[in-house]
């Protein structure tokens, strides 16, 4: 509830930024890109950091992708982004169920796209659901009785732009029949940038809805999770106070990034503007703000 405590990142403050950080997590868009076009900046101020010796981790929460279609993105933008250094929501829903010894016998329905599915496969666990439910229609006639599968012990819900009734009663029948059937969402993002030039509907919708028909809470894996968060942590051994967390989100990146005791930053590159982070009710504060990502390298000696 404190007002403003946040400081722009001016010359003196970037270098003792950098100087005091080793690795800087990098929420993708409004950070590295808006859809598919590079912030401006953005290349250098990468290179720049990986001279310093910086580890860069990137970290977003559409679950659209695999890490592996993030890399090839990064690769299509002309930046060298490695598959070990991104960490998408869609990989964490696999990593959540990797981790909580999900039975291999068991399946998990997705209402999600592909990037969840990958990451599911790769992990090693059969689902259902995905892309190819999403043509599938109900006929809502007398006496019409909706199959489901009886082994399916987890539902993960992500961005779905082919999200149905078939999909929501399947997920439904699963979380509220299926004995201790997990319920995952890989994030709840209002809106998401599924194009540069606007918002669109975002996870947290798809979310709702499955919230409402089950009046169920989900175990969410994405941003400000602490699961991805720990995940994170466990995989790079790095002290939280000497790590950044940059993003263009309060209540996602940001609050991420605190709740863990990480330096943060936000940049003003996406969609937040200087009102929104001075607003009265705004209650997370960054350490630092700037206009983009390339402020930090730019500003500093580096
Ligand atoms: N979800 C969707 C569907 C999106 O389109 C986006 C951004 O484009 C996000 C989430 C947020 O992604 P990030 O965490 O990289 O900002
Ligand atoms: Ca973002």
């Amino acid at each position: 509830k404190s007002p403003s405590t946040s400081q722009p990142l001016l010359p003196q403050a970037a270098q003792s930024l950098v100087d005091s950080v080793d690795a800087f997590l990098f929420d993708c868009d409004g950070v590295i890109w808006k859809g598919d076009k590079l912030i401006e900046g953005v290349p250098h101020a990468l290179r720049a950091l990986r001279s310093l010796g910086k580890k860069l981790v990137f970290v977003t929460n559409n679950s659209t992708k695999s890490r592996k279609q993030y890399s090839r993105k990064f690769t299509s933008l002309g930046v060298d982004v490695s598959e070990d250094e991104i960490f998408s929501s869609s990989f964490a829903a696999a990593m959540f169920l990797k981790l909580r010894n999900f039975p291999r016998e068991k399946k998990v329905y997705v209402i999600g796209e592909e990037g969840i599915l990958e990451e599911l496969k790769q992990a090693g666990f059969s689902c259902l659901g995905g892309p190819e439910d999403g043509k599938k229609k109900v006929e809502l006639k007398t006496n019409f009785w909706f199959e489901h599968d009886k082994s399916v012990g987890a539902v993960v819900v992500g961005l779905d732009q082919y999200i149905n009734y078939y999909k929501l009663q399947y997920a439904t029948l699963c979380i509220r029949e299926n004995p201790g059937c997990l319920f995952i969402a890989t994030n709840r993002d209002a809106v998401g940038h599924m194009t540069d030039l606007q918002e669109w509907p975002g996870a947290g919708c798809m979310v709702a809805a499955v919230c409402g028909t089950t009046q169920k809470e989900p175990i969410v894996v994405g941003k400000p999770s602490t699961f991805l968060m720990d995940f994170l942590l466990e995989r790079f051994q790095i002290d939280t106070t000497r790590m950044c967390m940059v993003g263009d989100r309060l209540d996602t990146d940001i609050l991420f990034g605190k709740n863990a005791g990480c330096k943060t930053l936000l940049v003003l590159s996406g969609v937040t503007t200087m009102s929104d982070l001075q607003d009265p009710l705004n209650e997370i504060h960054p350490d630092y703000y700037a206009s983009s990502v390339s402020d930090v390298v730019d500003l500093s000696d580096s």
